[in-house]
């Protein structure tokens, strides 16, 4: 157990383990990265690992556009594998409120550069025949996008960190971040203390807890997200575009020769883990294959394949929500050397590389390289959430996550 850090990051996800490896690649500073679980064991593993570059900002696309050339740089740049193809992706209307919707993101994307362009049904269907155009007024066609091996970012980035000299202490509870005269002045760990001016909370499910065990509110929700892995089907090429049906808020992408899928269903279900106990591990989630089954039925026109492909694996995480939809990143308002790398928005893995470096720079040269005045926690400063609110914004946020009127 090391006595002293000059950044201590709390948590080993792709959020915090990034932002420890950006940290230890800045000359001369020592780094913690702390898991009560083992290293990258928790939620990061279990994502998708989709990668979507039309999104709802410029800002958005900016980051996700630079997080998409750092996960092909990835193994040059850490020297840890990384799988990933290049398999673009198809966006795809079943109302036409959603298609004129579609018009306005291919628009946005020509201007931020992507490579986008809207498509007849039938030509989605000839550039992945899992979805077929029965019911498909509106589809666009975005060939940045990519998908990557979700289990490979987190652990990748922790062994990078440590190859650079950061110190990884896993099985280690952070039970508080110390707070005197407004500063940071360390944290308080199942093993013992460990003082520094700079601590970042990326304790992705226990962000909340965390930062309330010190007196600072964060206003962001736990939520479940789950996905199947089929087995293998006849014709699931690995370079198939994966496909993003708005209104039902389902995604498929090809894995292991078969299909990954998943839903953004309509009454997420939260939880409060401070109920669940010290102990929880994200795999002990309650899981709940209904939700799927109803979801590939509202989808059984356009992929008709998710009723009927054999479930290889069934999995889920619990990645956290926010009222607007993105990021909580940087300095916590009070508390100076506190740091926020959370409020994933279960978009947290893809764009991992991109905010790990952007909050280092923060922390070290003072400003990000990016104006991210959207994701500061300053943001909610003159809103006093009410828990339910919270929850039903959040909610809201989630279930329309592709963009759906
Ligand atoms: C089914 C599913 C599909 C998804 N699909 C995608 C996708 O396609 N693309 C995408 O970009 N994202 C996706 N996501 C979201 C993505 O998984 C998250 O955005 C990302 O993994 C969040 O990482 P994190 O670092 O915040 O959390 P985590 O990976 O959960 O890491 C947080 C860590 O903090 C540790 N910790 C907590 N409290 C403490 C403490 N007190 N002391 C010490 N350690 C602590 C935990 O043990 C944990 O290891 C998906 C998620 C799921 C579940």
């Amino acid at each position: 157990m090391i006595s002293k850090a000059d950044a201590i990051v709390v948590g080993s996800g792709g959020l915090g383990s990034a932002s420890a490896y950006y940290l230890s690649k800045r000359k001369g500073l020592s780094v913690a990265l702390i898991d009560k679980h083992e290293i990258a064991s928790q939620t990061s593993p279990r994502a998708a690992g989709l990668v979507s570059c039309a999104r709802k900002s410029d800002l958005m696309i900016g980051l996700v556009k630079d997080a998409s050339r750092k996960i092909e740089a990835f193994r040059e740049e850490t020297g840890q594998p990384l799988d990933w193809v290049h398999s673009g992706s198809l966006k795809i209307a079943r109302r036409p409120q959603d298609a004129e919707l579609i018009d306005a993101d291919c628009e946005r994307g020509r201007r931020m550069g992507l490579d986008v362009e809207l498509i007849s049904p039938d030509q989605a269907n000839r550039l992945n025949p899992f979805l077929k155009p029965t019911g498909v007024v509106g589809a666009m066609r975005i060939g940045d996008d990519r998908y990557f091996d979700p289990a490979q970012v987190a652990v990748g980035f922790a062994r990078a960190a440590a190859a650079k000299g950061a110190t990884l202490l896993p099985k280690t509870d952070v039970q508080a971040v110390n707070i005197s005269g407004g500063r940071v002045t360390g944290v308080k760990t199942s093993n013992g203390e460990i003082q520094s001016a700079v601590v970042v909370d990326a304790a992705g499910a226990w962000t909340r807890q965390l930062s309330e065990a010190s007196g600072i509110r964060v206003p962001l929700v736990p939520t479940r997200q789950q996905l199947i892995v089929t087995e293998p089907l006849d014709g699931a090429r690995a370079d198939l575009p994966m496909v993003r049906i708005m209104d039902a808020a389902v995604y498929a992408r090809p894995c292991q020769g078969g299909r990954l899928w998943g839903v953004y269903e309509e009454e997420p279900r939260f939880f409060d883990l401070q109920s669940l106990g010290a102990r929880f591990d994200i795999k002990d989630m309650p899981l709940e294959m209904e939700v799927l089954r109803s979801a590939a039925f509202e989808v059984r026109d356009q992929l008709p394949v998710l009723q009927t492909a054999r479930v290889r694996e069934f999995r889920g995480g619990i990645p956290t929500m926010t009222a607007d939809g993105h990021h909580i990143l940087g300095p916590a308002p009070g508390a100076k050397g506190f740091y926020f790398a959370s409020g994933c928005n279960v978009a947290g893995l893809s764009i991992s590389p991109t905010v790990g470096e952007a909050l280092a720079a923060w922390i070290v040269d003072g400003k990000p390289p990016w104006d991210l005045a959207p994701m500061s926690v300053e943001r909610f400063k003159d809103k006093s959430w009410d828990e339910d609110e919270l929850r039903r914004e959040s909610a809201w946020q989630y279930r329309h996550f592709y963009g759906a009127a």
